[in-house]
């Protein structure tokens, strides 16, 4: 080599450097998060300490990203999307802002009926929607199934949640899976004869219902129990197990999906890959007192004193698949 291609060899090869440890160690991922902000910011905390890679986000509700999303384009800073209910993850992915993840890391962590099966989002944590009843006033041989607060025996006995909020959508959008629409028409039927009360805003409510003697039995997410019992470990309410001698109670997730336009797909799968981890799971979980969709990672205490369950296997994709079925049917008989 003569001294002038050797320059030019040694100025290439510099350059080739600094690009490559560029991208490899000053690498940031941009996430949108549903999910809100001091449940999200531990374990992006931790990911940065961990790495180096720098997680920017910001915080809204899942309609309002999704949004922001389809707006912003091929031009989105958004690397990830993080929201709650697998409804909303669906609803994303069919409107084309997710991009399919193929990761034997994520198939492995994560069980087949907590994520898409077209890996378009994953389940990160998971609450039950189940029953919760009045320790004073109902004993455990009063309950069985989400089926059978529909019959005449909870008559002005139960309260529940608005039919607007997404959760009550894909738990009905999975009984229509489970039993079909006319079924399934029957049991909401059977839920808003039996009302005690109209339609609450939030779960919390609902206990709160349940609680002052309004009503007997409710339906809420496991998490929002655990607050409350948190606040007051006295309070006379408890969570019961429905379905286990059928489906398995309801379950559902918060999750989170790589978007289509992000231009740092490696190193968003790589964070969505660490996130099904071990010790993501255990915080991602506990700051919510949720459980972790890794069957490997332990459940927080707080929350396995609550009593272990069989859980439905159906796929989650259909509470999403469903959810203009049971938009319209729970409209049809009247659950406001
Ligand atoms: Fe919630």
């Amino acid at each position: 080599m003569n001294i002038k291609v050797k320059k030019q060899f040694y100025i290439i090869s510099f350059l080739i450097l600094v690009l490559y440890t560029g991208s490899a160690f000053a690498q940031e991922v941009v996430v949108y998060s549903a999910r809100k902000e001091h449940l999200v910011k531990p374990v992006f905390d931790l990911y940065e300490k961990e790495t180096g890679v720098e997680i920017k986000y910001i915080t809204d509700k899942a309609p309002s990203l999704l949004q922001r999303i389809k707006a912003e384009g091929k031009n989105t800073p958004a690397d990830l999307l993080i929201t709650v209910d697998a409804g909303n993850l669906w609803h994303a992915a069919k409107e084309k802002v997710l991009h399919p993840v193929n990761s034997t890391v994520l198939s492995a962590n994560i069980p087949n009926h907590l994520r898409d099966p077209e890996n378009k989002w994953f389940g990160l944590s998971l609450r039950a929607r189940t029953i919760v009843y009045s320790t004073k006033r109902v004993g455990t041989s009063e309950l069985s199934t989400y089926e059978d607060l529909a019959k005449p025996e909870w008559k002005k006995r139960l309260v529940l949640r608005t039919s607007k909020k997404v959760y009550n959508q894909s738990l009905v959008a999975m009984i229509i899976k489970e039993h079909g629409e006319a079924e399934t028409s029957n049991i909401v039927k059977g839920w808003v004869k039996n009302l005690a009360a109209p339609p609450f805003s939030s779960d919390t409510k609902v206990m709160e219902s349940i609680i002052a003697g309004q009503g007997d039995a409710g339906i809420v997410n496991t998490y929002y129990f655990g607050r409350l019992a948190k606040k007051n470990p006295a309070i006379p309410i408890a969570l019961f197990w429905p379905n286990q001698s059928s489906g398995g109670v309801h379950v559902n997730v918060s999750g989170a999906g790589v978007t289509a336009a992000s231009k740092n797909k490696p190193a968003a799968i790589k964070f969505l890959e660490w996130l099904s981890t071990q010790k993501a799971q255990q915080i991602f979980a506990d700051v919510n007192m949720e459980y972790p969709v890794n069957p490997d990672v332990p459940v927080n205490s707080a929350v396995s004193s609550w009593g272990s369950f069989k859980e439905s296997q159906i796929n989650l994709a259909n509470a999403g698949e469903n959810q203009t079925k049971a938009i319209q049917l729970m409209d049809r008989v009247g659950y406001k």
